[in-house]
């Protein structure tokens, strides 16, 4: 049998799904939490923090204490060369002449893309020979670089470690009794039941990676069979049908329809993140400059101009016939969660 734990805290990211768990906590659907941890990377939109502090209120009546901790400020600390990199998954086009497909000439032979000998799709197969001389073959656009020569990169992800699940593990850990200053030591045989709001549709972000002695996860929303969607229903029911995805203003996961939702609403975040795309074309602040560019949008074009207003396939798979996607956020990954990358990729 398992033992009761001695705390059970909520990771509030104070989107969809955790705001339903901290409400839940607070009526009386679930079990009342000890207290719900919010980490804030200083870079929330506006509505993320008017949504939390409305929350407060909520917990607050309820008696669960929400704590509010913070590893610093990402977007200052991103372009600070005085502190400590953090890197962010940003979008990088390599040097001109650095794609390893078509080693830097920006077009290939068809049959290389095809496979050896063989001719592209519909057509002749005379016409393309693995034997006869290259000047004879006709070429194709590189399918890597689509003809830019240079080749597309990805950067690290390490904010969201640093800034949100060092400074949970740390609250936790000092609530379970972990001596100042460090706040590393927990006192043998204390346990934390760690909430999570993972939803159904999120099932592939759960991950055991990393998991510690003094935490057990839970996923209640896993145990109600609950999908992103039914916490919408149940939240707009509610009178919280405005909850947003929570993320940094300037994150690279952004689909489409968030940056448009930022450009289109909220002009000052949208400027904000601008800002912050050509500030970063060099990479971080800290460390040898990149070797190529940096971008925030996927399509590696600057963001004043990218092409944001394209609908993604993605976009239109979300928008499936449900009076409810009125109030769905169309088209864009999950919020930033600790525990699970925005990507889809477990954390
Ligand atoms: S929202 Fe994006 S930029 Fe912010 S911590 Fe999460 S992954 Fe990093």
């Amino acid at each position: 049998m398992t033992e009761s734990p001695d705390l059970r805290l909520l990771s509030l990211g104070a989107g969809v799904q955790s705001t339903v768990l901290a409400l839940m906590a607070a009526d009386g659907t679930l079990p009342k939490v000890d207290g719900a941890i919010f980490a804030d990377t200083g870079w929330e939109p506006r509505k993320v923090y008017d949504h939390l502090d409305r929350l407060a209120k909520v917990l607050d009546a309820a008696g669960i204490p929400l704590y509010r901790v913070s590893n610093g400020n990402l977007r200052h600390d991103s372009l600070d060369p005085a502190h400590r990199y953090a890197s962010v998954p940003y979008f990088v086009l390599g040097p001109t002449g650095s794609c390893t497909r078509c080693d830097g000439s920006g077009s290939v032979n068809p049959g290389e893309v095809t496979g050896e000998g063989q001719p592209m799709p519909g057509e002749d197969p005379m016409w393309w020979s693995p034997e006869a001389p290259a000047e004879e073959n006709p070429t194709t656009l590189c399918p890597l670089c689509n003809g830019t020569t240079r080749s597309l990169g990805m950067g690290r992800r390490q904010c969201t470690s640093e800034y949100k699940l060092a400074p949970i593990g740390r609250k936790v850990r000092e609530l379970l009794g972990a001596a100042a200053p460090d706040f590393r030591r927990v006192p043998k045989g204390r346990v934390a039941e760690q909430w999570i709001g993972f939803s159904t549709d999120e099932i592939g972000r759960v991950s055991d990676k990393d998991g510690v002695s003094y935490i057990r996860k839970r996923y209640p929303l896993l145990d109600l069979g609950m999908s992103r969607k039914d916490c919408q229903r149940w939240l707009a029911a509610r009178g919280w049908g405005d909850t947003a995805k929570s993320a940094c203003i300037g994150c690279p996961f952004h689909g489409n329809a968030q940056w448009r939702e930022l450009r289109d609403n909220h002009p000052d975040e949208w400027a904000d993140a601008v800002a912050f795309d050509e500030a970063i074309r060099k990479g971080g602040a800290r460390g040898l400059p990149l070797d190529g560019e940096a971008f925030l949008h996927r399509s590696r074009i600057p963001l004043s101009i990218a092409p944001i207003d394209r609908v993604t396939r993605k976009e239109w798979a979300d928008r499936s016939p449900d009076i409810f996607d009125a109030l769905a956020e169309l088209g864009d990954p999950d919020g930033c969660s600790p525990y699970g990358c925005r990507s889809g990729v477990a954390a």
